[in-house]
Parts: C-alpha cells; sequence; structure tokens
C-alpha cells in the first residue's frame, strides 16, 4: 500500500546509523507513495544550521531522495501560534509563569510526585487556577510564560474514545490522560515537539507516521492533539531502536561514529545501508 511518510531529525548533531535506519525505514514504508523530510529545529539553545546542511547532504549520500521541499520547522512559528491561540480560544490551554525551579520545589514539597509516560515528571497544576485578570496582567507586563494543554478540559472536549492503527499490530486505545498538563508553547519559541510534529503531519498529508519505538508513548498524546484539532489519524509503525553490540541504543552523546565519519574512512552507501539495520535477537 502506498503512504506518505516522513523523516524528521532535529539537526543537534550529525545523523548516525540510528538515523540511517530510521530513514530508511520510512522511506521503504512509503511503498511506492511520497517520502518527506522535515526537520524539526524548533529548539533554538541545540539545532545549528550546519547540522541541517549536513543531514540532507548525507542522506543524499545514502541515496535517499524526497518528495517536494525539505521543512523546517523554525521557519514557521506563526502557523503553531495559530494554533495555541484556537486552544486558547477554546479554553484548552492556559498561560504558565512557571520557572522549572518553582515547579521542582513543588514537585519535592508534594507527597506524590507522580511522572507522565515518557518520564517527565507531572506539572502540578499551579497555574491552572489563576484568574482571567491575573493572566492578563502578567502576559501583558511581559512575564516569560509557557502554554500548558488542561488535560481535564481537553478529555472533556472528546467525542470518543481514542486509537490508532499500529501497522503489524491493529487498533491500539489510547490513554493521554498521564501525560498531564504538557506544555503545547515553550517559554523561549511558541511551538513544542508534540504541537509541530502533529501540526506537520497533518498540513503535510502524513498518512503512516514512522519513528521509533522510544516515541511510542508520545503517541498517545498525539492522537489527543489531533482529535482537538480536527486534524486525521494517520497510521503508525513503532520500529524497535538500533542497538550496539552492549544493547545499548545508539545516541549521539555516546559518540556513536556518524554516517560522514563512516564515509570518511571509506564506506560506501550500500556499506552502511547494511550496517543500518537491527541485529537480530540472539
Ligand atoms: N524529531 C524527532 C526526533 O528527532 C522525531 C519526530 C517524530 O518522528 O515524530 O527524534
Amino acid at each position: 500500500m502506498a503512504f506518505t511518510t516522513r523523516f524528521a531529525p532535529s539537526p543537534t548533531g550529525y545523523l548516525h546509523l540510528g538515523h540511517a535506519f530510521s530513514a530508511l525505514f520510512a522511506a521503504e514504508a512509503a511503498g511506492g507513495g511520497r517520502f518527506l523530510l522535515r526537520i524539526e529545529d524548533i529548539d533554538p539553545a541545540r539545532c545549528r544550521p550546519a547540522f541541517t546542511a549536513a543531514i540532507l547532504e548525507d542522506l543524499a549520500w545514502l541515496g535517499l531522495t524526497w518528495a517536494g521541499e525539505v521543512r523546517e520547522q523554525s521557519a514557521h512559528f506563526a502557523e503553531y501560534r495559530a494554533v495555541l491561540m484556537a486552544l486558547l480560544a477554546r479554553g484548552l490551554v492556559y498561560p504558565c509563569f512557571c520557572s522549572r525551579a518553582t515547579i521542582a520545589r513543588e514537585i519535592a514539597a508534594a507527597a506524590v510526585a507522580p511522572h507522565a509516560p515518557d518520564g517527565a515528571p507531572l506539572y502540578p497544576g499551579t497555574c491552572r487556577g489563576l484568574d482571567a485578570a491575573t493572566r492578563h496582567a502578567r502576559i501583558a507586563a511581559g512575564e516569560p510564560h509557557a502554554w500548558r494543554l488542561d488535560m481535564a478540559r481537553a478529555l472533556g472536549a472528546l467525542d470518543g474514545p481514542l486509537g490508532y492503527e499500529e501497522r503489524g499490530v491493529g487498533l491500539v486505545r489510547c490513554d493521554p490522560a498521564g501525560f498531564g498538563d504538557v506544555v503545547l508553547g515553550r517559554k523561549d519559541v511558541p511551538a513544542s515537539y508534540h504541537l509541530a510534529v502533529t501540526h506537520d503531519d497533518a498540513l503535510q498529508g502524513v498518512t503512516l507516521v514512522t519513528r521509533g519505538e522510544d516515541l511510542r508513548p508520545a503517541t498517545d498524546l498525539h492522537r489527543l492533539l489531533q482529535a482537538l484539532m480536527g486534524w486525521p489519524t494517520p497510521a503508525y509503525a513503532h520500529h524497535p531502536l538500533l542497538r550496539d553490540a552492549a544493547g545499548r541504543r545508539l545516541a549521539k552523546r555516546d559518540g556513536v561514529a556518524s554516517l560522514r565519519s563512516l564515509r570518511a574512512r571509506g564506506l560506501t552507501p550500500a556499506e552502511v545501508r547494511r550496517l543500518a539495520r537491527p541485529t537480530p535477537a540472539p
């Protein structure tokens, strides 16, 4: 079956074998449909244009071609802000003025400190109850603020259960409640990974989202955002992560060999493609 798929790396370093596997997986999963490339560079502190250029070059060297223009998220903040404002108009997001330190202090003082499915500590809800006048006054005074989803209200706005089709598995039911009042718009930029990824998948007509299984928990939240915004439900294929000989997942921070260093050592694209496969379980 033909799908529109995408590879959506963040330009925070050079691509390694894990990325090559993910990109090849997405291109193959398109099944003759459209394979898109999107650069997820909303984080100004960690993303570098030089890494974006290197990603394009490395993927082309591997022999991958993508349909249409490469979408760079940092050029589209106005679109993400518009989504935040649409959710605000429906009372589904609220401004949060808390600093990381305040949140950490409140969590430390709490008797129980639950965590979201992605491991992040749950926001204790400090700013949820601020009245409209206080919110306006603090925003008007220029106080930095993030935008948080009001999870209880968001769940109340749904008109049915959430689920998605996982390829090869079938229907998976979603339960996003455990994410709590997650940040949808950061303090520094009016977007978050969750908001930008769901917005762009809808805008770009992605019909099959392929990505590592580490992002599987986030899919429950993404289905909630899609339902709230009336965006279509893509199918999903969460793939295993490439691991090193010791069974650890490959990560840039561990100095995993980049595609360009393998290339500099004289490996051919065909050899790198062969290496970019999960090792079968012993
Ligand atoms: N940008 C994300 C990453 O670099 C991937 C996003 C996705 O595929 O949903 O891990």
